[in-house]
């Protein structure tokens, strides 16, 4: 899909174009009106309407009915797909997640099934009328999120609301309503009811589009959220460490810092520096001289994976993140390295989100880059060139010099690329020479 942001407004404006002119009330409906009223730029067009989905499908005859049950169809315009819900009634809920049944209705009763009042405003592109039943606008000028009617019924009915309610005031930077976080803490145990797919997908949202996602995990733990989603960054809590390397407070503070400095956000670097040490708080000693956690960045590896798996990520993920947060403690140590293990470091698959991870650790705690520069450096020096070449020797090449057993061949062939790496022969054949002479002793 490369459709530039006016041709898909264009196009929805057709599709509510067409179902008007078959004489149904048509509105755009959801985050397009909330983002165009905050002057932001919608992502996608949701669209409203009276026509029931079967009548959506006699207009459009390439319309998709996607949950017939729900009143929900997508409708294709030019390459470009748009859902069209139709307005509705939602009956009892399930378990707190699907409503059993739905009867179509009216726009003033479908605002009454929506979350939050600032999702809650129609807007009509043709007429250019706004109907507004829940004073969304009100709401949206004075930058608070609000549940649509008794907020702990909401709540009960959907417990998804309750991290969406999150997201929305962290991404536009809005407060939670008094009523409406009460109301989240009040039944926030309930959100372990939904689906760590879900869960997950939000908290992917939350991180990843909150301007500072510090502040959103500060957000959730305040509501009541976070002990249940993860205790594990609750357990951060309270968790000192010695002053002369973090100045700023205990591991969650510091975590917090380093969440609000992330610009460069994706999800592998939000749960990178989210869950980086993860592993303090349960390999913390008091020691004689001050307070250690040997071996927190490989515990933290191993609780991220747990943590992480419990949450339905893709195993890439998982191993991705591990990897980020077991290894972030060598970074403290380039000024040492030899240049073989300076190149593995920046030929790492996960190098960029494991170089951006130390930096914000620096930034988060006393400030010093050194670490960081010295890294940077050696990146620009070995630009031009395969950070981890082609080895030169490889096993057959060692097999002919009169190596047989196979951990052997291993051995010698790793020794060969580290001292290749190492820059310590000018040519292949200088290193060749250099090995035969050594299998030979
Ligand atoms: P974004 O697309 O940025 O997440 P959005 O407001 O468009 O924001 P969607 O999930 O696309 O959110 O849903 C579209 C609209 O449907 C919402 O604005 C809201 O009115 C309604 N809605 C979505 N999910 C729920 C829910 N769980 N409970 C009640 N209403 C909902
Ligand atoms: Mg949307």
């Amino acid at each position: 899909m490369n459709t530039n942001h006016n041709n898909l407004r264009n196009y929805a404006v057709l599709i509510v174009e067409k179902l008007q002119l078959a004489g149904f009330k048509t509105y755009f409906a959801g985050g397009s009106v909330r983002d165009a009223l905050l002057g932001k730029e919608p992502v996608d067009y949701d669209i409203a309407t009276g026509a029931t989905p079967e009548q959506v499908q006699e207009i459009f005859p390439k319309a998709i009915a996607v949950g017939k049950s729900f009143g929900v169809s997508r409708v294709p315009m030019h390459e470009e797909w748009f859902e069209v819900a139709t307005f509705r009634t939602d009956q009892a809920y399930h378990n707190g997640r699907h409503p059993s049944s739905v009867t179509y209705s009216t726009p003033e009763e479908d605002v009454k099934r929506r979350d939050f009042t600032v999702n809650a405003i129609f807007f009509d592109p043709i007429s250019k009328e706004i109907h507004d039943f829940v004073d969304g606008r009100q709401d949206i000028e004075a930058k608070i999120i609000r549940a649509v009617g008794n907020p702990i019924e909401r709540f009960e009915e959907d417990h998804l609301r309750m991290l969406r309610a999150v997201r929305f005031a962290s991404v536009l930077s809005f407060t939670l309503e008094q009523e409406t976080a009460d109301a989240i803490r009040a039944t926030a145990s309930s959100i372990m009811k939904i689906s760590p797919e879900r869960i997950r997908d939000e908290l992917i949202r939350i991180l990843v589009e909150s301007p500072k996602s510090g502040d959103a995990i500060m957000l959730l733990d305040e509501v009541g959220l976070l002990e249940h989603i993860l205790p594990e960054i609750k357990a951060m809590q309270g968790q000192e460490q010695p002053p002369q390397f973090h100045p700023e407070g205990d591991v969650f503070v510091h975590t917090m810092i380093m969440m609000n400095l992330m610009d460069k956000k994706d999800k592998l670097l939000a749960f990178s520096v989210l869950l980086h040490d993860v592993g303090k708080p349960g390999t913390a000693v008091v020691a004689p001289d001050r307070i250690r956690f040997n071996g927190h960045a490989s515990y933290g590896a191993k609780l991220s994976k747990t943590i992480l798996k419990r949450l339905r990520f893709s195993n890439q993920d998982q191993d991705d993140i591990s990897t980020c947060v077991g290894g972030h403690m060598r970074y403290m140590e380039v000024k040492n390295m030899k240049q073989s293990t300076l190149r593995r470091l920046v030929g790492a698959p996960t190098y960029a989100t494991e170089v951006e991870l130390h930096r914000l650790d620096c930034l988060g705690s006393h400030g010093g880059l050194d670490n960081y520069d010295i890294v940077k450096a050696f990146e620009e020096e070995v630009k031009n060139e395969p950070v981890l070449p082609e080895p030169w020797i490889n096993g057959h090449d060692i097999i002919k010099l009169g190596i047989s057993s196979g951990p052997k061949v291993g051995k010698w062939h790793k020794r060969a690329y580290e001292a290749q790496l190492n820059g310590d022969f000018k040519s292949k054949e200088e290193l060749y020479e250099w090995l035969i002479k050594k299998i030979k002793k």
